[in-house]
């Protein structure tokens, strides 16, 4: 028999976090993280109780990565994605996200609806998402994104921490007049290890020469120098420094990822679902990277532990060879919006062997934390 995929119910909360430690990169400084989530409630076909699938929305309450905000998202949610498919059988979901079509844009808000759909399909099927999705591997290397310190020391020292800890990449978060000074009081103290720099588009063509300086210190890429919608300026300066860039706010589809490479906008590509609108257009990056033979990396958003899992899930698919950014739970969070650790060891995340993501709800802490919680219905 096949296993239609129907939504009965739906929840949304909003929760807000507190991070444990301030975050700051070219947008500005972040001390908290306002967290959609999304619960699906599968119809009940066998009387024994519906599955759930889980999903939470990346976008952010003020829109300085891309468009979307929070406040916006649970709107498009309440009001019009979730009356479009509850109620309504469907063979998989693929066919479900067909029903958004008709609206444009918004890819975050749809990501959040798209991957609780995938959430609970894999768990009727019984299988984790990751293998469902061809996922190859059973832990992914972790890398962290470490941002803005208050000088070269702080940042020397904070790169010894997480080395500690055992992480396998290095990120650093630059800005203009924050850039060369950082990676070389690093790369001086760490000669070997693997380090990167993300400008979430904080500079333009005009910061050539930096970019040109920065190759002195062997980076395994400058992430997302230039402009959040742009490709051709960074295909102008791929041309211009030996350091591989690597795309994140430009690939907001399979398409856009098709055109980077095609101009050699980038060399690497950090996939994020949300930016992308889902799991099928995720795996769609995730396709034309490999038909380039461009590595792929997940990225992270700040999330709790149900995109943080989803985020695992999806990294072990055979082109993400490099780590991303699915570092441990607790590192951002006192408590997290799921009952597992998913904690690092030794610099790799265990795959969560479960059905579907393989993590349960904090009910408890997510109704006692939300500041605002809707339930949907079919036909309502
Ligand atoms: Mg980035």
């Amino acid at each position: 028999m096949l296993h239609p995929l129907q939504i009965d119910r739906a929840e949304l909360f909003l929760v807000r976090l507190p991070l444990k430690f301030r975050f700051e990169t070219s947008f500005g400084v972040q001390t908290a993280k306002s967290i959609p989530l999304l619960v699906l409630h599968g119809a009940d076909h066998t009387g024994t109780g519906g599955e759930v699938g889980l999903g939470e929305g990346v976008m952010e309450d003020a829109p300085m990565f891309r468009e979307e905000t929070t406040v916006g998202a649970l709107h498009l949610l309440r009001d019009l994605f979730l009356p479009a498919v509850l109620g309504q059988p469907f063979l998989n979901p693929q066919h479900l996200t067909q029903k958004l079509s008709g609206f444009r844009g918004n890819p975050m808000a749809k990501a959040m609806l798209e991957t609780a759909a995938w959430d609970l399909w894999a768990r009727t099927l019984g299988v984790p998402l990751g293998r469902l999705l061809g996922g190859v591997r059973e832990q992914v290397a972790v890398g962290v994104s470490l941002g803005i310190q208050a000088s070269e020391a702080a940042t020397v020292e904070a790169v010894q921490t997480h080395l500690e800890q055992g992480y396998r990449r290095i990120k650093l978060k630059i800005k203009p007049g924050w850039d060369v000074r950082p990676v070389s009081a690093v790369r001086a103290a760490f000669p070997d290890i693997a380090l990167t720099v993300d400008a979430n588009s904080a500079y333009t063509l005009a910061d050539t020469r930096t970019f040109q300086n920065l190759d002195a210190y062997t980076l395994d890429y400058i992430e997302q120098p230039l402009a959040y919608d742009d490709l051709v300026d960074h295909a102008t300066l791929q041309r211009r420094i030996q350091t591989p860039l690597c795309l994140d706010e430009s690939i907001v589809n399979a398409a856009a990822a098709r055109k980077a490479l095609a101009l050699d906008a980038g060399r690497v590509i950090n996939v994020k679902l949300g930016r992308v609108g889902g799991v099928a257009e995720g795996l769609r990056v995730h396709d034309v990277a490999q038909a380039f033979g461009v590595p792929v990396w997940c990225g992270g958003m700040l999330e709790s532990g149900i995109g943080r899992a989803l985020n695992i899930h999806l990294s072990t698919l055979p082109g993400f060879t490099k780590p991303g950014d699915t570092a441990s739970a607790s590192r951002y969070w006192e408590r997290d919006v799921i009952h597992e650790l998913l904690e690092m060891v030794d610099g790799f995340q265990a795959v969560p062997t479960g059905p579907g993501l393989g993590v349960t709800l904090d009910r408890e802490f997510v109704e006692k934390t939300a500041s605002e919680r809707w339930s949907v219905e079919a036909g309502h």
